[in-house]
């Protein structure tokens, strides 16, 4: 939720200022991760609503720490962030999801779309539409398979730059989809205007839906408002039968959580998922 995300990044910083010889160890542990290949990408299955069939999944990133297991990406991808390690990392995470992707199509399985997190410095960056050609050229299937989540609040950070960004990656075939929808404070006008595809609510209204009347006119205004700008509306976090068909019931495009699945390793998914 964007409570928890605001309260990483502020438990992070005061940390990084008290003791950056602790910082300096995790830097260094993070550094040696990407050169042993300890990082790993689960993927999350995102279902249609009104045919109940798979539509793609979320790359999330974890970190195999052969001391400790896997740890989650909340607790280092703000050190990867401040240390700008975050590229290199980013750009492996890209590869993976989009080589992870044309092994599935090429198995002729299904085909689904792989969705892929962007961190602020990422976009930021002025390298980062040059680095999702890069991904992409490695396939002509790869694009149209690619898709970028993209948090609200970055985007209205630097709202010029970031449609200048978002509109050459989408001319590249790559479709977008603003990320945990509602949590910033983007004005209506500004979302008319975004080249995005696809709206993620935010897990927070989700939740809210089924504690009383306004959460679940909450969620209906933004299925609403979504649909007549021409987007597609994944709800996150959808953990609860009842959830589900109310979020069908206001013609929600699809659905992503834990009622349908976790996020798993890639052979599990595809085991899971895309064999039966
Ligand atoms: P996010 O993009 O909002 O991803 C959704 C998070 O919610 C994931 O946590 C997912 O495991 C979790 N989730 C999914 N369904 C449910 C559910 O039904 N209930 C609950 N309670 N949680 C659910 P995860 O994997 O720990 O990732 C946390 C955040 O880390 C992500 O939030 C994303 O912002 C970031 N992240 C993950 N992978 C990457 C990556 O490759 N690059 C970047 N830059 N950020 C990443
Ligand atoms: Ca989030
Ligand atoms: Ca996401
Ligand atoms: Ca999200």
């Amino acid at each position: 939720t964007a409570k928890a995300s605001g309260d990483r990044y502020a438990f992070y910083a005061p940390r990084m200022t008290e003791s950056s010889a602790g910082t300096l160890t995790l830097e260094n542990q993070l550094r040696q991760a990407l050169e042993k290949e300890q990082f790993v990408l689960h993927f999350q299955p995102k279902m249609n609503l009104a045919s109940g069939g798979l539509t793609g999944a979320e790359a999330l990133i974890r970190w195999n720490d052969p001391a400790t297991g896997l740890v989650p990406p909340g607790r280092f991808i703000p050190i990867l962030e401040e240390t700008g390690l975050i590229h290199e990392v980013g750009r492996w995470a890209l590869h993976k999801a989009i080589a992870e992707y044309l092994h599935w199509r090429a198995a002729r399985r299904a085909a689904v779309r792989v969705s892929v997190n962007v961190s602020p410095r990422q976009l930021r960056d002025r390298g980062f539409v040059r680095d999702i050609r890069n991904a992409i050229d490695v396939d002509p299937h790869a694009a149209a398979g690619l898709e970028l989540e993209i948090t609200e609040s970055l985007i209205m950070e630097d709202v010029k730059n970031s449609i200048a960004s978002l509109q050459a990656i989408r001319e590249m075939g790559v479709t977008i989809a603003i990320d945990d929808f509602g949590t910033g404070f983007s004005s209506l006008s500004y979302l008319s205007k975004l080249p995005v595809d696809t709206l993620k609510i935010d897990r927070s209204f989700v939740v809210d839906m089924t504690t009383g009347p306004q959460g679940l006119s909450l969620v209906s205004t933004i299925i609403t408002l979504a649909h007549s700008l021409k987007l597609c509306v994944v709800a996150e976090g959808v953990e609860t039968a009842m959830q589900s068909r109310l979020l069908h019931d206001l013609r929600c495009d699809e659905i992503q959580g834990y009622l349908y699945g976790k996020p798993v390793p890639s052979a599990e998914f595809e085991a899971r998922y895309l064999l039966p």
